[in-house]
């Protein structure tokens, strides 16, 4: 069985976007990585905690480590790493004795090679042309912070060499303890007054402060009303991918309800 947890990706706007929450001093960068982004600025103000290697300079230098987005993330510290499942899942215990498991897909989506994740901050990795045997078959740490992996599958160019920060995979751990605590922190504040921000539909379409003041109420409240959407048939996929490109799934990519 497929164990995959989709997370929301916000990969593209992000740059302008926290320009623009800048300028507005509103959006936090917490609040944008609880949608799943990471940021793509790195001021540089304080040194990370980090050892130094290859890979991670390689990740730092594109600018996907960002030291406000991961001091808040604790216990990274790798006591144990390895394979189960015959590579299908990797396992990885950490300092405070929590145990987390990646699937083999999921780690691949994730991949931050330069490959897979260019300076552009694009993901490149389609997770609906990732071959549904892909096995890890090695996975091995470098330094204190990254885990290099490797893959192989049934497909042909299955095969790929690539790397991870475990602060990100500790941040993204989808086991059931992590996703309960998570459930917690995320609590929106609809119930206090019980209003459903508005915003225009062709404010969200055609500029960028519809489209911040949208992401904004999605982000504290957890809903938002999309105001005027004209009843034509692929609209809403217009709207989803002002925010990013939509995730395949099982159920299909949209569902339009007349
Ligand atoms: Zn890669």
């Amino acid at each position: 069985m497929l164990r995959y947890t989709p997370k929301v990706c916000i990969v593209t706007r992000v740059r302008k976007l926290l320009a623009l929450a800048q300028d507005h001093n509103k959006i936090t960068t917490r609040s944008l990585q609880r949608w799943g982004a990471v940021l793509l600025k790195d001021k540089g103000t304080r040194a990370p905690s980090v050892q130094q290697t290859a890979n991670f300079d390689s990740i730092k230098r594109r600018g996907f480590y960002i030291d406000e987005v991961y001091q808040h993330v604790k216990h990274t510290g790798v006591r144990d790493l390895s394979l189960v499942d015959d590579g299908k899942n990797i396992q990885v215990t950490w300092e405070d004795q929590h145990i987390s498991r990646f699937h083999a897909m999921w780690l691949r989506h994730n991949c931050q090679c330069e490959t897979c994740l260019p300076q552009t901050s694009t993901v490149l990795v389609d997770f609906s042309k990732i071959d549904d045997d892909i096995r890890v078959t090695s996975a091995r740490m470098e330094g204190e912070d990254v885990i290099n992996l490797t893959w192989t599958g049934q497909a042909r160019d299955t095969h790929h060499e690539g790397f991870i920060l475990t602060k990100f995979l500790r941040h993204y751990c989808y086991s059931e303890a992590a996703e309960r605590k998570r459930r917690t922190e995320r609590a929106m504040n609809f119930d206090n007054d019980r209003v459903i921000p508005e915003v225009e539909f062709d404010d969200v379409m055609k500029n960028e402060e519809g489209l911040y003041k949208w992401l904004t109420a999605l982000s504290d409240r957890g809903l938002c009303l999309v105001k005027s959407v004209p009843t034509v048939r692929g609209t809403i996929r217009q709207v989803a991918e002002r925010i990013a490109p939509i995730q395949h799934t099982i159920y299909g990519d949209v569902s339009t309800k007349q």
